[in-house]
């Protein structure tokens, strides 16, 4: 293998395994670093040949391809060992995204670590690193991947993670994305903050940021909202809710004071992004205090 400058130095005739990231959609979201990997590598380990064989034809590399995925990883490790030991330099992707994030690689990692061979990050696109950068979510976060299949076994898992004081971030299967977000509805909070990141880097790309209790109305609105991949960011408790709310509660009492109550709302809706029946009801109760206060405004 060519030992270029996208490499870390010469591994001095031993086998060397890169664990390469590779596009979450777009095929142009890939690093200089990782190509050059991918070209000069001996093999490349593939979750699944046909995509990786689309990503390699994009870039115009010929490289010999093996399949490891989920159901082979252990079985494959053994011969994924004998090759570092023949001194070959191997690169494991996955489907998309970041091997071992919700994706094969850790198992082979830990025993190609424990036989001794260097196991080289060559970092780039993920899901969840795209979905937060784009959430408006600030702080620690936890990443709890894919939510169990079966409902009660979903919501014993979301259950867990009630008292959680920092953002939560999933992934999800649009067959499931509604019942899922209903019970995160239910589990974790209606007002708690949802950013829906949906079809990241595609063609149908969304980012939809709403409460929690609004979410599966919000998917359940457009049917081509259900399709596609997702990843849910569930803002920390009252934190990034806590903020716009503030905000959504100063527009709104500017406009009260000056506008009848169902015109305030609906404009501060407009204005801050927060849902109008909510602030319908508070702008409601601030004519009333003020009408107790001897300020009659317009209902
Ligand atoms: N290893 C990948 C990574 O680094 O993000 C994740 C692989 S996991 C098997 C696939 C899940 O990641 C999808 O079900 C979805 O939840 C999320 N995902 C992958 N690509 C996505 C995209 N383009 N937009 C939104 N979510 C995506």
């Amino acid at each position: 293998m060519a030992t270029g400058e996208a490499h870390r130095g010469p591994a001095g005739g031993r086998g060397r395994l890169y664990v390469v990231a590779t596009p979450i959609g777009n095929l142009a979201d890939v690093t200089l670093r990782a190509l050059e990997t991918l070209r000069a590598a001996d093999a490349v380990l593939a979750e699944d040949t046909r995509t990786t064989a689309q990503l390699l034809a994009r870039h115009g590399i010929r490289a010999k391809l093996r399949a490891l995925h989920g159901h082979n990883e252990a079985a494959a490790a053994q011969s994924v060992l004998a090759a570092l030991a023949a001194g070959e330099t191997l690169a494991l992707v996955s489907e998309a995204g970041t091997p071992g994030i919700s994706d094969p690689g850790a198992r082979l990692v830990r025993r190609v670590r424990a036989a001794g061979f260097d196991v080289v990050p060559i970092p780039g696109p993920s899901a969840l690193a795209a979905a937060l950068s784009v959430s408006g979510v600030d702080g620690p976060f936890a990443f709890v991947g894919f939510l169990p299949a079966k409902d009660a076994a979903r919501r014993a898992e979301i259950g867990r993670w009630r008292d959680f004081p920092h953002a939560l971030v999933f992934y999800e299967a649009p067959h499931r994305v509604r019942a899922t977000l209903g019970d995160l509805a239910a589990i974790l909070g209606a007002s708690r903050e949802v950013v829906i990141a949906r079809e990241l880097t595609k063609m149908f790309e969304q980012v939809h940021a709403c409460a929690l209790g609004e979410a599966a109305d919000w998917i359940a609105a457009d049917p081509n909202r259900e399709r596609g991949e997702f990843v849910l960011v569930v803002a920390a408790p009252g934190e990034a809710r806590g903020r716009d709310a503030a905000e959504a509660e100063r527009v709104l009492a500017i406009l009260a004071a000056e506008l009848p109550v169902k015109q305030a709302a609906k404009l501060a809706a407009a204005i801050t992004g927060a849902a109008k029946n909510a602030l319908y009801e508070r702008a409601l109760a601030i004519k009333r205090a003020a009408d107790a206060e001897g300020h009659p405004g317009e209902p």
